[in-house]
């Protein structure tokens, strides 16, 4: 029976794309009750139709790598974290909980910075460029105007399920529409509004990139919370700490104050950024917050 990965999903069809084409595909009632239901993103089975080959039905749902809710996709591998350089202005304590989520999730992250037509000497992109890099990021300047950098993020695309996220306004579907002219996303406030007024519910869906991979269409992610993370577990979701843990004097460092600190030294030296330690101290707060009102 054939193989193919659910992209989209509308009124109880699963649109599944196989090495033969896509088949239209009914669920079968098991699916139905169950609370395992396929999602977009699913790798399934299905049996085709005896005389109509482009349908049919979902017999199996294969084991899931990872589950979002929102969007609600399966096996997504990589986070695509847009910020532009100016209007709106980088939100980087947003970008780093876009990071903590893909680190602890396991996802592949590579970081965009978007709109540098607007900065015309470079000094804004590379500040922020090196914050990154630094930090052990593949990190991508782009323009959708001049179209510079592009080429990087397709390569950057391939052969990889990718979610964008990044606050509304920093041209998420514009770089989707850049990336492939046939996505055709509507960009800009006004013209979502109406988009989204014609379409009261809106179905997530997988869009195919012409070098392999897929691209997760609805630039879901605009906040996140750090919900299921514990304060203790926080330090190895930056990555750029990670070195210098095991060199603390207290195997129970917080990295926050204590004598001894590696990760303050580090700090210090200039091996760790402040913003991104300041973020760090931000979050671990929280964390630590939440955790003692639960009490
Ligand atoms: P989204 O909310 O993240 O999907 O952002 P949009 O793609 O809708 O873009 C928001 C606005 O930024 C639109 O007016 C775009 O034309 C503009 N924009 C997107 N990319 C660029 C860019 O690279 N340079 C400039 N100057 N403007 C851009
Ligand atoms: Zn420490």
């Amino acid at each position: 029976m054939p193989e193919g990965t659910i992209i989209k999903g509308i009124g109880g069809f699963y649109y599944v794309k196989t090495d033969s084409g896509i088949v239209e595909c009914r669920a079968r009632g098991k699916f139905r009750k169950s609370t395992d239901t396929p999602l977009v993103g699913d790798n399934v089975i299905i049996q085709l139709s005896e005389n109509d080959h482009t349908k049919g039905s979902i017999e199996k749902i294969l084991p899931r790598t990872i589950q979002l809710v929102r969007p609600a996709v399966a096996n997504v591998n990589q986070l695509l974290v847009v910020f532009a350089l100016h209007s709106p202005e980088p939100n980087l304590l947003l970008a780093d909980k876009f990071l903590v989520a893909a680190e602890s999730k396991g996802l592949d992250v590579v970081l965009c910075i978007n709109k540098i037509d607007l900065d015309e000497d470079r000094n804004r992109f590379k500040e922020l460029y090196n914050i990154y890099k630094i930090a052990g990021y593949k990190v991508i300047g782009t323009s959708c105007k001049t179209m510079e950098g592009i080429e990087e993020l397709r390569e950057a695309l391939r052969n990889k399920i990718t979610a964008f996220a990044g606050s509304s306004g920093v041209g998420k579907s514009s770089l989707l529409n850049a990336i492939d002219q046939r996505f055709s996303l509507q960009t800009g406030e006004i013209s979502k509004k109406i988009e989204r007024g014609r379409h009261t519910t809106r179905h997530v869906e997988l869009l195919e990139l012409d070098g392999g991979g897929f691209v997760v269409d609805t630039p879901g992610f605009s906040t996140f919370e750090l919900m299921d993370i514990s304060a203790s577990k926080l330090q190895y979701y930056f990555r750029e700490f990670e070195p210098y843990i095991p060199y603390c004097r207290f195997s129970s460092c917080s990295h926050t104050s204590e004598p001894g600190c590696a990760v303050i030294e580090a700090l210090n030296n200039g091996a760790i950024c402040t913003s991104r330690y300041e973020n760090y101290i931000q979050f671990y707060n929280q964390l630590k917050n939440k955790k003692e009102w639960e009490k």
